[in-house]
């Protein structure tokens, strides 16, 4: 009886685990085939550069005002004439509204970054908050903002449907509105912008947005509609494109005092370069807290460690391009394969270094090579397959020419941190690289055990003559290197026998 039940239970199991792994494979089947619908109307559109550029038009047409008027669902045409502008590289876009009801008034939409500023028709001030789904009134009026917003929400993209002529793509943007938008079978145009919304009196209704095009090549349409509850609400024609437009600092500055222009360099790596000697140096990472050290020889440069991420990598990358225009980059070494030590392989591996490792590595790091990119195609590897110089456990090799020499030692077993690891030793300049396992604070001595020993293992069994240990975490509130003194302080409260 019991056999019959586990067996019925673990039957059950497998049959559960098909369907999640069945459910898992639409999942991916639905985003690839949503993805390949955007990049498509995206690419037709004349690619994301296109998008991304600086656009300023005005908006003149006719709003229906439903209002309190003499009999049920009367509505009023207005007068209503926008003026907008959208800045992609700045993140920050505007809408500058007059309406002639009863006198002139006005509706501004100012968002920069994540923060939005409304001020409505009816308004007697700003509302001023992040995310405000207000910003949304001023994207919907440019379809090219929202591919652009299909494109930053990637990651929530699914396929909806098709009808004859369209293909219906979602995504939810960060206010979590959720938009479905119709992407023309033969034009990849946006046709088309949706999203469910609720009324008090009239419950839920489709919020709809149209775009027309006077002609079957254009991507920029001449005029747009909003429906609200099947009713038209408003019309308008595109007109008074200004190409390379400049932001209105003078309307910026009123409307938002505190917004900076020059926010395009925030968030950006930053490196500093400091020389060892005349070969070699060490290239800090503010903004990650990590140190990568490169080794300069005749014809080629080597970067021992890769910290964190594709973007850190790359920069270093560009960083030595303009150093050194006349050195490729031959050889990535890492210590071990942790991230803050390998995360930036992909970009190393793009350019065609070769890749300095053990063997125990090399499946993972082949998985990261071809993992694919599409949420974020920069991070993507182009050139394959990566070449490997594998060191195979407790064995050295030396990469050396008249002006400068490594001896690359693997050994790991002992580190009480990885199985396989690499040290990096520079005989001319008596130099230890250690990528993890010591510290060295800025001020006093800190009492380390088994990592900082197997630094010292090292020193001893290998006979290295060292004067520096350099190492490549943390960059704050460290010294700049540590000596053989400094190894032996830090250990001495643990380990007292270690210098009799
Ligand atoms: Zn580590």
């Amino acid at each position: 009886m019991r056999t019959v039940v586990l067996f019925i239970l673990s039957l059950s199991l497998g049959i559960t685990q098909g369907f999640a792994q069945a459910a898992a494979e639409v999942a991916i089947q639905n985003y690839t085939k949503a993805n390949a619908l955007l990049t498509q109307s995206i690419t037709k559109s004349g690619g994301l550069e296109k998008l991304n550029q600086a656009t300023r038009f005005d908006l003149i047409g006719t709003k229906y005002f439903f209002g309190h008027f003499d009999t049920p669902e009367k509505s009023i045409p207005v007068k209503d004439t926008s003026k907008i502008a959208f800045f992609p590289a700045m993140d920050l876009s505007y809408l500058y509204s007059t309406l002639n009801y009863r006198g002139d008034r006005t509706k501004i939409i100012f968002q920069q970054g994540d923060s939005t500023r409304y001020f409505g028709y009816f308004s007697d001030d700003f509302t001023i908050g992040a995310n405000l789904s207000e910003r949304n009134q001023l994207n919907v009026l440019w379809p090219a903002r929202m591919l652009l917003l299909a494109h930053r929400f990637k990651k929530t993209l699914a396929w909806v449907g098709e009808d004859k002529l369209q293909q219906i793509l979602a995504f939810n943007d960060l206010t979590g509105t959720r938009f479905n938008f119709y992407l023309d079978k033969s034009t990849g145009r946006l046709n088309k912008v949706t999203q469910l919304a609720y009324h008090e009196l009239y419950g839920d209704y489709l919020d709809v947005i149209t775009y027309e095009y006077s002609d079957g090549n254009t991507f920029t349409p001449n005029k747009v509609s909003h429906y609200e509850r099947g009713l038209l609400e408003a019309m308008y024609q595109y007109q008074n494109f200004k190409p390379n437009p400049i932001v209105d600092s003078a309307f910026v500055k009123a409307i938002c005092p505190t917004c900076t222009m020059a926010e395009l360099g925030t968030g950006k790596p930053k490196l500093t370069f400091t020389k060892i000697d005349e070969k070699l140096g060490i290239i800090a990472l503010e903004h990650l807290d990590n140190k990568v050290l490169l080794a300069e020889f005749e014809s080629y440069l080597v970067v021992f460690e890769a910290p964190r991420n594709v973007e850190a990598g790359k920069a270093i990358i560009a960083f030595l391009k303009e150093k050194y225009p006349n050195k490729p980059i031959k050889y990535l070494a890492v210590s071990h394969h942790h991230p803050d030590h390998a995360g930036g392989l992909n970009a190393f591996v793009d350019i065609g270094a070769s890749i300095i490792t053990t063997p125990g590595n090399q499946a993972f790091f082949n998985k990261l090579l071809n993992a694919t990119h599409t949420l974020k195609a920069e991070n993507g590897v182009k050139a394959k397959p990566a070449s490997f110089k594998m060191v195979p456990p407790k064995t050295a090799f030396n990469l050396t020419d008249p002006s400068n020499s490594v001896k690359i030692i693997e050994a790991g077993e002992g580190t009480d941190h990885v199985k396989e690891f690499l040290f990096f030793y520079f005989p001319k300049q008596k130099l230890l690289f250690v990528g993890d396992l010591v510290l060295f604070p800025g001020e006093g001595v800190m009492d380390q055990s088994q990592r900082a020993l197997s630094v010292h293992n090292l020193i001893k069994t290998q006979q290295l003559n060292v004067e520096k240990i350099y190492t490549s975490w943390p960059l704050h509130n460290q010294k700049t290197y540590g000596t053989m003194e400094d190894l032996k302080a830090s250990l001495a409260k643990n380990y007292p026998d270690l210098n009799k």
